[in-house]
C-alpha cells in the first residue's frame, strides 16, 4: 500500500493510522485511571529528550505515535481521570472529540458565511437551542437583535465584551481614534484575571480597573457599585463595563445579578456576565436561579468545555444587542467582499470576535447536545452536583475540617483544622496529595487563608472517586500532624 504521495499521507494510509489513534485514544480512556493523575516529571524532562533540531527526513507514523507513549506521556496531567479534581472540569467525551476530528478534517475556514455556509448556519442554530437549554434570556437568540457566538475561550468573550462596550460607550469614537478619555470598568477581586486582561488589552489602563468592595460572602456589593460609579461620573470619567460573575473560579460565588443590573441599568454600563464555569448547570431547572437577573445584561458567555462534555475550545458568548460588537470589529477588506455578505441577510462571525479564521467548532458541540440530549446532559450535572454536596456533609461532619464556602454547585472548598499552623498543615496537606498521584487537587486563598479547593465534573468520576479521595485526604491530613497516634 501506498504510505505517500510526494512527501503527503496518501488517504489510505491515514484510514489505518487514523484508526490507530483512535485505538490509542479509546485505550487511553479506558486506562486513564491507572497514571498519576499529576504528572510527576522535573522541568524540561522532555525538551531533554528531543532532538535538537527538526528532522530532515519523514519518520514513519508508527514511530511518531510510539514517541507519544514514550515521551509525552509521562508529562501529561491527566485532566481525563477520575480522580482530577483540580481547576474546574475540561471534559472530553467521546461525540465531542469525533467531532473535534470531522472539523479537523473538513479544515474548514468559517469566517465568512460564504466560505462554508454550513459552518455558520450549525453555529448560529446551535447557539440558539443553548438558549432554550440554559433558559436564557429570549434577547440572546439570534432571530432578534442579539445572538451567540462560538468565542475559543471566556477570556475572549470578556475582551469583545469589552469592545462592544467601549464602542457603545463611546458612541465609536474610542474605535476610530483610540482611547481618549479614562473608561472604567468593574468588578470584584473574586471576578476572572480575565477582566484584567482585556483591560490591558483594550488600552484602558488597569488602574481604571475598579475593584468593587464585596459583602461577606465574597459577592459583589451593589450599593458600593453604585458609589464607584457615581463617584467616576462626578470626576469625569466614564463608566464603560461591569462584569458579575455566576460561579467564580475560586470558590463559586454567585454574584447578585439583579442588583448589579438594576445598577448597569439605571446608570447606563454594559452589564457582562461571566458565567464560564458554572453556567452550563442551568441545564436543570432546578438550577437555574443561578441566573437570576440575566435578563438585565448586555453579554453572556459560558464554558461548554468546562462543564458540558466538550472538549476544549468552545465558549459561548452572547450579546442582547450585536449592533456594538459588530461596529467594533467589523473590517472588510476588498478580497473578502462577496454578495451574500452585501445583501446583509447573513452572519458573518468574523466580525464577532478577535481572529479572522475560524474553525468548524460548532459540530463538536452539535455532536454532544445530539448525543447526550438534554435529559443526558441534565443527568450527569445533576450526579455531579449530588456528589458534591455529600462530599460537602462529609466534611461539614468531621470536626477536623471545615467547609470554607458554601457549595452550591460542583466546587467543595475546605481546610483542614485541627493542625497548629492551619496554613502550613493545609499546604502541606495539597502537596502530599498531589505528590502521591492518586487524585489531583489545586487551592485559593480565601480572606487571606489558604484553602483547598475540590471541583468534580470529570466524565469517569463516580461516587467510588469521591469517596476515596476524601479517605485519602483524612488520612494523609491525619498522618501530616506531628503528634498524630
Ligand atoms: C475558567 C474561567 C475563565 C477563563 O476561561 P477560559 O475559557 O480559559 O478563558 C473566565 N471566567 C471564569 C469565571 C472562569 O471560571
Amino acid at each position: 500500500m501506498e504510505e505517500r504521495y510526494g512527501h503527503h499521507m496518501t488517504p489510505a494510509a491515514f484510514r489505518r493510522h487514523g484508526r490507530a489513534v483512535v485505538d490509542w485514544i479509546a485505550d487511553y480512556m479506558e486506562r486513564v485511571e491507572e497514571f498519576p493523575v499529576l504528572s510527576q516529571v522535573d522541568p524540561g524532562t522532555l525538551r531533554a529528550q528531543l532532538p535538537a533540531s527538526p528532522p530532515e527526513q519523514g519518520e514513519p507514523f508508527e514511530r511518531i505515535l510510539g514517541d507519544v507513549d514514550r515521551l509525552v506521556m509521562p508529562g501529561i496531567t491527566h485532566w481525563q481521570s477520575p480522580s482530577f479534581f483540580g481547576y474546574f472540569p475540561a471534559n472530553a467525551s467521546g461525540p465531542s472529540i469525533l467531532g473535534e476530528l470531522l472539523s479537523a478534517g473538513l479544515g474548514v475556514q468559517g469566517m465568512l458565511w460564504a466560505t462554508s455556509p454550513a459552518c455558520t448556519e450549525l453555529e448560529t442554530h446551535v447557539l440558539d437551542w443553548m438558549v432554550e437549554l440554559l433558559g436564557l434570556p429570549a434577547p440572546f437568540l439570534s432571530t432578534g437583535e442579539g445572538g451567540g457566538v462560538i468565542q475559543d475561550s471566556a477570556s475572549s468573550a470578556t475582551l469583545c465584551a469589552l469592545l462592544a462596550a467601549r464602542e457603545r460607550a463611546t458612541a465609536g469614537a474610542a474605535t476610530a481614534r483610540g482611547v481618549d478619555r479614562p473608561l472604567a470598568v468593574y468588578a470584584t477581586d473574586q471576578a476572572h484575571s480575565s477582566v484584567e486582561k482585556a483591560v490591558r488589552i483594550a488600552g484602558l489602563g488597569t488602574d481604571l480597573l475598579r475593584t468593587v468592595p464585596t459583602d461577606a460572602g465574597h459577592g459583589m456589593d451593589p450599593v458600593a457599585l453604585r458609589q464607584l460609579v457615581d463617584a467616576d461620573l462626578a470626576a469625569g470619567v466614564t463608566p464603560c463595563m461591569v462584569v458579575g460573575t455566576v460561579g467564580t473560579t475560586s470558590s463559586n460565588v454567585i454574584d447578585p445579578l439583579p442588583l448589579i443590573g438594576e445598577v448597569a441599568r439605571d446608570l447606563g454600563v454594559w452589564f457582562h456576565v461571566d458565567a464560564a464555569m458554572s453556567g452550563t448547570a442551568a441545564v436543570c431547572a432546578e438550577l437555574r436561579w443561578i441566573h437570576d437577573g440575566l435578563e438585565l445584561a448586555d453579554s453572556y458567555c459560558t464554558n461548554p468545555h468546562k462543564w458540558l462534555f466538550v472538549n476544549f475550545d468552545c465558549d459561548v458568548f452572547y450579546v442582547a444587542d450585536r449592533g456594538a460588537l459588530v461596529r467594533a470589529l467589523s473590517i472588510l477588506p476588498e478580497y473578502l467582499r462577496n454578495q451574500a455578505t452585501e445583501t446583509g441577510s447573513v452572519i458573518d462571525y468574523r466580525d464577532w470576535h478577535v481572529p479572522l479564521g475560524r474553525r468548524f467548532r460548532a459540530l463538536k458541540l452539535w455532536f454532544v447536545l445530539r448525543h447526550y440530549g438534554a435529559e443526558g446532559l441534565r443527568h450527569h450535572v445533576r450526579e455531579h452536583v449530588a456528589l458534591t454536596r455529600e462530599l460537602a456533609s462529609w466534611i461539614e461532619a468531621d470536626p477536623d475540617f471545615e467547609l470554607a464556602a458554601p457549595a452550591p454547585l460542583n466546587l467543595v472548598c475546605f481546610r483542614y483544622r485541627s493542625a497548629r499552623d492551619p496554613e502550613k498543615a493545609n499546604r502541606r496537606l495539597l502537596e502530599t496529595l498531589n505528590a502521591s498521584g492518586e487524585l489531583y487537587l489545586t487551592h485559593t486563598v480565601l480572606d487571606g487563608r489558604f484553602t483547598l479547593r475540590l471541583s468534580i465534573g470529570a466524565l469517569a468520576t463516580r461516587r467510588e472517586h469521591v469517596e476515596a479521595a476524601w479517605e485519602c485526604i483524612r488520612a494523609t491530613a491525619r498522618a501530616g500532624e506531628p503528634d498524630a497516634g
